[in-house]
């Protein structure tokens, strides 16, 4: 039943000559970072969201180091976080200082659940993270009035959101900041590097200035080459020239992208949605546009106590697969360790971690190989359920 000509990856960059073009120019000219590609990447990136101000970063990770710096979260102060993301999100809060408070996430898209952040709240709160799980935006009317009413700054995770709206807004453009990735598994690449989305404009230019060792002037403010002061606390998690170009060139097919992902998906859900003993990942709300990461399959019953042999399973026939993600965020070793896990207080998150399987979405699908991933998966969840 299997074909072994078959042999689908769970991701693949998509590179174009334009893309390398693109990048060759970089090479043959004077600036190899932070300059005008960088202010063209940010141009882009904020035109296709429908506005605020963007920042090209290092990675996902500097974006939202950089939010808890400008926050100057620190010691003594909480933040509380969706139990179930990437490590980033949590490390980017422990680096400061902070505690991480970890609240469960909805069983129907992974997704902060509004009513737990709510009893998380204690005087010591500064910031709420949240993520947008696999590009499902979270609820975000009834997360922006809980973190109002508390006068909390909201920091949004959409390292998988880019081109999610909630209720026509982007994601990044509804909190104080949104941080985007461009590692290549991600909607676009540039190779490393990421964005933080701002809707003011001061936020903006705070986190710019940390981002740059809080130079009191750039290099075109210098009247002395050379001379300079350092009129605050920053780091160096600037992105280079190359991978803006890239990732800039890539935005271009971003429309196209997103129209595949959706496609995709919409494939997956008609081929298995109607399979007994499965659910698929979503969001379930009518303001809710994805940007479909991947299609998130959770296991039920006797096939869910079986997940790790479905992804075995999958990979010898040639199905390339991924978990978002292997543990709630507490029950990692380091955060387990260091503040203790209550497994009774993430059930959902744990459900999804340990029985779900994500399958391949991205433009690198093709019929053959959509149609190839569904037959196969259909068949094996018989196989879990025997
Ligand atoms: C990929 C990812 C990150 C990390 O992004 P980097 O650019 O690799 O730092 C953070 N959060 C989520 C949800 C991710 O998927």
């Amino acid at each position: 039943m299997s074909d072994p000509a078959m042999n689908v990856p769970f991701g693949r960059p998509w590179i174009t000559d334009e893309d390398r073009r693109a990048v060759m120019e970089v090479l043959d000219g004077p600036v190899l970072t932070h300059g005008p590609k960088c202010h063209e990447f940010e141009h882009t990136f904020s035109a296709s969201c429908g506005g605020g101000e963007s920042v090209t970063t290092s990675s996902c990770t500097s974006a939202l180091h950089l939010a808890y710096m400008h926050l100057k979260t620190a010691p003594g102060d909480e933040v509380v976080v969706s139990a179930l993301s990437h490590v980033a999100t949590v490390n980017a809060i422990e680096i400061t200082g902070a505690k991480p408070v970890f609240v469960d996430v909805d069983p129907v898209s992974g997704n902060m659940v509004p009513a737990l952040l709510e009893q998380a709240i204690t005087p010591r709160t500064k910031a709420v993270a949240l993520v947008h799980n696999l590009g499902i935006p979270c609820p975000m009317d009834d997360i922006m009035a809980i973190a109002q009413a508390h006068d909390l700054p909201v920091v949004e995770d959409c390292a998988t959101a880019l081109g999610a709206r909630w209720d026509g807004t982007h994601v990044g453009l509804i909190g104080m900041a949104g941080c985007f990735s461009f590692y290549p598994a991600k909607h676009i690449t540039a190779a490393e590097g990421g964005m933080l989305l701002a809707k003011s404009p001061e936020v903006a230019e705070s986190i710019r200035r940390i981002r740059g060792f809080h130079y009191d002037r750039g290099l075109a403010e210098r009247s002395l080459p050379g001379i300079y002061d350092v009129n605050g606390f920053g780091m160096n998690f600037r992105m280079s020239e190359l991978q803006a170009a890239l990732g800039n060139s890539q935005m271009g097919r971003l429309p196209e992208i997103l129209q595949r992902r959706a496609d995709n998906f919409a494939y997956y859900r008609q081929r298995l949605g109607g399979l007994p003993g499965i659910r698929i990942l979503d969001s379930g709300h009518a303001k809710s546009q994805s940007s479909h990461y991947t299609l998130s399959v959770v296991l039920e019953g006797k096939a869910g106590a079986r997940r790790n042999e479905a992804l075995l399973w999958l990979k010898d026939h040639g199905v390339g697969t991924s978990v978002h993600y292997p543990h709630p965020l507490p029950r990692l070793a380091y955060y387990r360790e260091k503040y203790g896990y209550d497994a009774s207080r993430f059930v959902n998150a744990a459900t999804i971690a340990d029985q779900s399987v994500n399958l391949p979405v991205g433009p690198h699908m093709d019929e053959a190989s959509l149609d190839y991933v569904a037959t196969q998966f259909t068949i094996l969840l018989k196989e879990l359920q025997q």
